[in-house]
């Protein structure tokens, strides 16, 4: 079921949860996705009373299979004006779900600030006024109760931040985008779920083998039962710079002399604690870590990146204190990193006064608490890259598209990942379908990561497996392991419904053409499906990508030939047909 939360005159109303939408759009992004097509219209400012925040699980949430405890938000993007969607690990998802709903819609404005606490005895409205700015962990802390779970936003999302996080768990985030500010708009500082309602699965047997199954595929598989549990995502960072591919000082280069002293195997040999894992999850790629100052959660690859090699800084403890900090004040560390990033760049070639440079370990933990207190300059920051660098007169220093930063992977020598971030509908993201695998890893099988020709329906598949797990709510990562034809049973098993791989794959086609419709009707078009003009016209200087640029038109014309959509973008008439999207 579905309950409606609205702030404004603090009602609440409970519907039924569409048993054709389920069926057609799965739970989590892509029923986040459908909701949102009827509620947030095009003439909707992200950041006014009328946008919506959207919490859902998906049908198996809670069930005990393998990731399985992850929630998502929709909301219509205060960074990028396009329809958003995140998700999250740590336990707040299988809490949400024990609490009696498959997801939460929150409309309207508190007129002071207030947080909601969720159970399957109803909704209470509570008085946040005593939590209003403090950090995330403060919040958390003053919340946490046995068997409750919190989620709140910082003083980023409170100062609406463009690229404000909303936090789970103290360090899980709803990162990408923004949607901590349109809860801030919201006055709306936190919610608490708690309750065990006993989920029920249609199919337990299948559901039993197919659990049994993927643990086995999770063990034998190197990246799910190696890579990730001991060195964690940064792990990668020695793979992408070795392969030029570890985008440096704001994309100026795609090698970073110091990597390894950011790498995942460095913080294993240096500040890890321990492994830590969201709920349900025997990989356990998440760290807990310790500086001589602080302690917490992180960093990630993408996060030693961005607060890291993209600010030409290789201070371990300097970055890693920073991921701290982002997530206390509740930030994406992506956008935060390669907005600061960006200001070094401007900085240095006379287009902002400022005393940011590349390389400057000690500015990082001030900047970003100027950025989410929307102090000096950074309440320029607060507003990302893309108003930052427009605003300065120079658009093309900033690494976004569609306005959201680009994540850790340099295009020009991954022509499949640079379609992916053009076409992405929420900006740039390695999260809508990741060509990693295929470019680089080697899963399933390795392709030739120059190639730009023929590259575009592996790009499309991965955008669907993408949407689709999403919408399933798993974590990306268990794909790594465990085929989509095994998704294809754990969902008929947690839903009764027959799925097989290839109505797996339709669901994926489907949400991403009523993503693609949202988009178009806020007035996106094919002129927004680009990249930032550096990874188009400036050949990488040295390493292995040496010389490439990436050759975004041709894989466009065969990517929109490939979809079913004409030469602008569009999705033709046939293709929402076949799709069942014709009616909206
Ligand atoms: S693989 Fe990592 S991010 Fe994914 S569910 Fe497990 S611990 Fe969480």
């Amino acid at each position: 079921k579905i309950l409606k939360v609205n702030l404004t005159d603090q009602t609440t109303d409970v519907m039924p949860l569409d048993e054709d939408m389920a069926r057609q759009f799965v739970g989590g992004r892509g029923l986040g996705a459908r909701l949102l097509w009827d509620l947030v219209g095009p003439a909707v400012d992200p950041l006014s009373t009328d946008n919506v925040l959207i919490f859902a699980n998906g049908p198996m949430t809670s069930s005990g299979y393998q990731t399985s405890g992850r929630y998502s938000v929709s909301t219509k993007s205060p960074q990028t004006g396009t329809i958003l969607d995140c998700n999250s690990g740590g336990s707040f998802g299988m809490r949400f779900k024990n609490s009696g709903y498959d997801a939460v819609i929150v409309t309207g404005q508190a007129k002071t600030p207030v947080y909601l606490d969720i159970s399957p005895e109803g909704v209470q409205f509570k008085d946040a006024h005593h939590l209003w700015g403090k950090t995330v962990s403060q919040t958390t802390e003053a919340l946490a109760e046995k068997n409750h779970n919190v989620l709140c936003i910082g003083p980023a999302g409170e100062n609406l931040v463009r690229f404000a996080a909303i936090m789970n768990d103290k360090y899980r985030a709803l990162a990408r985008g923004g949607p901590g500010a349109v809860m801030g708009s919201k006055r709306l500082k936190a919610i608490v779920v708690s309750g065990d309602l006993k989920q029920e699965i249609p199919n337990p047997e299948l559901m039993r083998f197919i659990r049994y199954e993927s643990g086995k595929m999770l063990k034998a598989n190197p990246v799910t039962s190696q890579g990730l549990p001991e060195f964690g995502t940064a792990v990668l960072v020695n793979i992408m710079n070795t392969m030029g591919i570890f985008p440096t000082r704001n994309y100026q280069q795609s090698q970073f002399e110091e990597a390894d002293a950011i790498s995942g195997e460095t913080i294993t040999d240096t500040i890890l604690v321990k492994n830590t894992a969201c709920w349900a999850c025997p990989i356990a790629c998440a760290r807990y870590t310790k500086t001589e100052k602080a302690e917490g959660e992180g960093p990630e690859y993408e996060t030693v990146w961005a607060l890291g090699a993209s600010c030409g800084i290789s201070d371990l403890i300097a970055v890693t204190e920073a991921n701290y900090l982002c997530n206390d004040l509740g930030m994406d560390t992506i956008s935060a990193g390669a907005t600061i990033a960006c200001a070094m760049e401007l900085t240095e070639k006379g287009f902002l006064d400022s005393n940011l440079r590349f390389g400057q370990a000690d500015l990082l933990a001030p900047t970003l608490t100027d950025i989410a207190y929307r102090r000096d300059l950074g309440n320029e920051l607060a507003e990302g890259s893309a108003r930052l660098a427009r605003k300065c007169g120079a658009p093309e220093l900033s690494m976004t598209v569609k306005g959201l930063e680009m994540p850790a992977y340099d295009p020009r020598g991954l022509q499949g990942q640079g379609l992916l971030y053009a076409t992405s509908n929420r900006g740039a993201c390695h999260m809508r379908g990741n060509m990693i695998g295929a470019e680089v890893l080697g899963l399933p099988k390795l392709i030739d990561r120059f190639q730009y020709r023929g590259k575009a329906g592996f790009v499309i598949l991965n955008q669907h497996v993408s949407a689709v797990i999403d919408s399933m709510v798993l974590c990306k990562f268990i794909n790594n392991a465990v085929s989509d034809e095994y998704l294809a049973r754990a969902l008929t098993a947690s839903t009764g419904v027959e799925y097989s791989t290839g109505d797996i794959h339709r669901v994926g086609e489907r949400i991403w053409n009523l993503e693609r419709l949202y988009n178009l009707r806020e007035g996106f078009t094919r002129a927004d499906d680009t990249l930032p003009r550096r990874l188009l016209e400036e050949p990488v200087k040295g390493g292995p990508a040496a010389g490439w640029v990436v050759h975004l038109e041709p894989m466009l014309e065969e990517y929109y030939r490939a979809r079913g959509w004409d030469k602008n973008g569009v999705p033709t008439p046939a293709t929402l047909k076949r799709l069942g999207l014709d009616n909206l």
